[in-house]
């Protein structure tokens, strides 16, 4: 069995292997939070898991206690994988669970379209890597998962769930809330990870909203939010000037269309505000 595995400090020695720091590499050995982590899933019994950055598997090991039948692994770093190799063999063995092993990163590799469905997302992610995945997961097209449970830095994680006026609100949080439901599940502190990272870490569930909920123009409210946020001490009718430029628009007009004052800055806007903005600017000119 799984459980009958040696310890992961214990294999880490086996295997002689060190973190790497530029690999973001700060691993879980502690069984309970990887179990916790594990807990957030939906039917986890159910469909196929992919894991970003397995390291020495701890994770690994933890969804496939909790009954995951299928996992893709996708780690960048080699030496791990004869390691998990043998959480393979394992897990097939007396399990009758897959594992399907890539050497690959996780930021070009292409997801297989025969991957078991429901897909979930559970991973604790790299931190140098993990804005950049879960917004190419935002922007699939389709949205190929059905949930997620990503372990961030807890800065990140803060950034996801932001609502208007808070400090952490901005592009990740209009763009993350117009696709899905999410919510913070539980903070991890630093001195959980060996070796501890200089921050804490969250963990993020996300579930995508039903087809029609969700926000049909992602992308543009990607390159709407960006301009308003990157400056975000502007009011909005200096932020969104060159944009509204390239659409042929007057800043003043686009904005007062969607009944906005032009005075206001990023942070006070509603996410329903800034999906009107991106709408608007799919109308004919002069209809903003
Ligand atoms: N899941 C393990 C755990 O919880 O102990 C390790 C997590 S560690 C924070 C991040 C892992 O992601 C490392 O194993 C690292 O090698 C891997 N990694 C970093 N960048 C990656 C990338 N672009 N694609 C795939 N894996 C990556």
């Amino acid at each position: 069995m799984v459980d009958t595995l040696p310890s992961l400090t214990h294999v880490l020695n086996i295997y002689g292997l060190r973190a790497d720091k530029k690999l973001g590499q700060h691993f879980l050995l502690d069984m309970n939070i990887t179990d916790k982590i594990a807990r957030q899933a939906d039917d986890l019994e159910k469909g196929s898991v992919i894991e970003v950055g397995p390291g020495p598997g701890g994770l690994t090991r933890a969804l496939l206690l909790g009954g995951a039948p299928y996992v893709l692994l996708i780690e960048k770093d080699t030496r791990f994988i004869p390691l998990l190799e043998d959480v393979k063999t394992a897990a097939q063995r007396n399990q009758n669970a897959y594992i399907d092993i890539h050497a690959a990163d996780a930021l070009t590799f292409q997801i297989p379209d025969t991957l078991p469905r429901p897909i979930k997302l559970i991973s604790n992610l790299p931190y140098n890597v993990g804005t950049k995945l879960l917004i190419n997961w935002l922007l699939a097209k389709p949205i190929f998962w059905s949930q997620a449970v990503l372990m961030f830095q807890k800065e990140v994680a803060e950034r996801i769930v932001a609502v208007p006026g808070e400090k952490a609100y901005g592009r990740l949080a209009v763009l993350t809330q117009s696709l899905c439901d999410c919510h913070k599940a539980f903070d991890v502190p630093a001195r959980a990870f060996s070796p501890p990272p200089k921050v804490d870490s969250s963990v993020v569930v996300l579930r995508p909203k039903a087809q029609g909920k969700r926000f049909s123009d992602p992308e543009r409210l990607a390159k709407v939010t960006q301009a308003a946020f990157g400056q975000r001490r502007k009011m909005l009718r200096q932020s969104l000037k060159s944009m509204a430029a390239s659409y042929n628009l007057d800043v003043r007009d686009w904005l007062k269309g969607c009944g906005i004052d032009p005075m206001r800055r990023a942070e006070t806007l509603s996410i329903d505000e800034f999906q009107a903005l991106v709408l608007a600017l799919n109308l004919p000119l002069g209809s903003a």
